[in-house]
């Protein structure tokens, strides 16, 4: 992580500024008035299964009906829009590491509606090579943030083996044959038995998601429930002005 990060995460003027619209905020929370006004909350009709935002509630939707995962329930707290996208863009690549405070703020309502409780946390693991071009892997931050305010443990299960290359234009079969063999069990005892909880930022095709918890079940875990950040919503056009910003995202490998 670079000098200016470091002094960046720890000096951030929290909560006198708005962490969206980063103008003077007068609100008691991280985000001023006006722009939470304009998030975009996943809390209408979601799918039962991946908690994506749906037209009316479902049990599966489109993209569940067609695709099994290992994933038992997944479940966001925002559909990944504007100004939530940019938010997570410049957690991930912007080394603005302080957004995690208020993101895990906003996983906690979302879990204790759907999900309750959990044995361990997890987080999708990244190359060692990636931390360090990246600073942090934002999803064991997140993790580990996130813990804290459940005092749930994090447990370092998985670890990631290979490098993935870019997800863009692959089919989803292509995907995951991607990512297939980039994960590795690394403390079976930790997981076995347990009701594992994954924590990442956005829940884009799933293919992550499932590879994750297929290694995560192989290793014993009862269930493998998945709460990001927020979720891609397939259906809905993706505003002009996000487009590039979004090609950037799928060229990761969190999808
Ligand atoms: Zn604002
Ligand atoms: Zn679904």
């Amino acid at each position: 992580m670079s000098i200016l990060q470091k002094i960046r995460d720890v000096f951030y003027p929290r909560n006198l500024t708005c962490l969206v619209c980063k103008r003077e905020n007068f609100s008691n929370s991280s985000v001023c008035d006006g722009c939470n006004s304009i998030l975009p909350f996943n809390d209408k009709s979601i799918c039962g299964n991946c908690g994506r935002a749906t037209a009316y509630p479902t049990e599966y939707c489109d993209i569940c009906k067609n695709k099994p995962t290992n994933v038992d329930m997944a479940r966001s707290a925002f559909e990944y829009l504007q100004p939530i996208s940019t938010l997570i863009m410049r957690y991930k690549y912007g080394g603005e590491k302080y957004l995690r405070e208020y993101f895990a703020q906003k996983l906690m309502p979302v879990f204790l509606k759907y999900i309750g409780y959990a044995d361990c946390i997890v987080y999708v693991p990244m190359t060692k090579s990636r931390i360090k071009q990246r600073g942090y892997n934002q999803s064991k931050v997140l993790a580990e943030e996130f813990s804290k305010l459940v005092e749930i443990p994090v447990v370092d299960a998985l670890e990631k083996t290979k490098e993935t290359y870019s997800q863009v234009g692959l089919t989803l079969k292509e995907r995951t044959q991607n990512l297939k063999g980039s994960f590795k069990v690394v403390d079976r005892g930790a997981i076995k038995g347990k009701r594992a909880l994954l924590i990442d930022d956005v829940l884009t095709t799933g293919s992550t998601a499932n590879a994750v918890a297929e290694k995560l079940k192989s290793a014993g875990a009862e269930e493998v429930i998945c709460l990001t950040v927020a979720s891609v919503n397939f259906k809905k056009p993706i505003e002009s002005d996000e487009k590039d910003r979004k090609s950037d995202s799928l060229n990761e490998d969190i999808l």
